[in-house]
């Protein structure tokens, strides 16, 4: 069923003030020709325990994407947006037309792991913050994603990103891992925060289905939760990757509708 419609609107997007391939405009380009109707650049929140993967400079790029959205508009909704990590708060927070709030670190005894970077970066965070013991690293990563709830973002990053470095290491069908992630899927779906199927593992790590994972998704089905369809594009070839693949599935899971953003703000689609 490749000819199912892909989502017309996406919010999960980086550019080379961060660490994707392209500018802002080229990525705004490879938008339109795609048929999206809605794009929001998100460059990752300033994080200065990680300059290389945060944005470089914060008002620099708030005012080129601003210029964009005046230059397209008419033709693309451009959007200013960011992906705040919970550890980095961003300089300009009212600058911002929405906000996806993402978990890439987990924080123990005063030191920052990133648990998307290299391997090795899980792999020491596992070891050293938490003594080797999958079960405290799961717990410590959900209540972070519970706290990225709480920041009443418009949309929950990536929801079970830790799953990208952490196979063999953590078990994910234990209930160590298991409980924790329901625990923050119930507080995520009952705060009506928007949350993504983030297509970005499945494009960059090899993974086999997007954050959240299929048993995840059909709880969150179960639950009544909101959804959208993520990119979280890197790279202008892979423009799109994600958006139609995504609404197909979670018509395949049996969601009725997908949030769209149009003109501002999220509409109810049906599937
Ligand atoms: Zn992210
Ligand atoms: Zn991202």
């Amino acid at each position: 069923m490749s000819d199912f419609r892909p989502i017309l609107s996406s919010l999960h997007n980086h550019t080379t003030y961060c660490d994707g391939k392209q500018s802002p405009k080229e990525m705004i380009e490879a938008a339109l020709s795609f048929g999206i109707t809605d794009f929001g650049l998100s460059a990752h929140s300033r994080a200065p325990f990680d300059p290389a993967y945060s944005v470089k400079d914060e008002r620099a790029y708030i005012q080129e994407v601003r210029a964009l959205k005046a230059a397209y508009a008419g033709r693309l909704n451009v959007y200013v947006g960011t992906e705040v990590d919970l550890l980095a708060p961003p300089a300009y927070p009212d600058a911002y037309e929405y906000t996806v709030a993402s978990t890439h670190y987990v924080e123990k005894n005063e030191t920052i792991y990133s648990i998307d970077g290299p391997v090795e970066s899980l792999v020491r965070c596992l070891d050293e913050g938490f003594n080797g013991d999958p079960a405290a690293l799961s717990a410590a990563y959900f209540q972070n994603v519970i706290a990225c709830v709480r920041t009443g973002a418009d949309i929950l990053g990536h929801f079970d990103l830790i799953k990208k470095r952490a196979a063999g290491r953590i078990d994910f069908s234990a209930d160590y891992y298991v409980e924790p992630a329901l625990d923050a899927l119930r507080f995520a779906a009952k705060s009506g925060i928007v949350i993504e199927v983030n297509y970005g593992g499945v494009l960059k790590a090899g993974l086999d289905q997007p954050y959240p994972g299929l048993p995840l998704l059909a709880e969150l089905k179960r639950l009544g939760g909101r959804v959208t369809v993520s990119t979280d594009c890197h790279d202008a070839a892979f423009i799109g990757f994600g958006l139609r693949e995504g609404r197909r599935l979670l018509k395949d899971l049996g969601f009725a509708r997908v949030c769209q953003f149009a003109d501002g703000r999220f509409i109810d689609v049906p599937l």
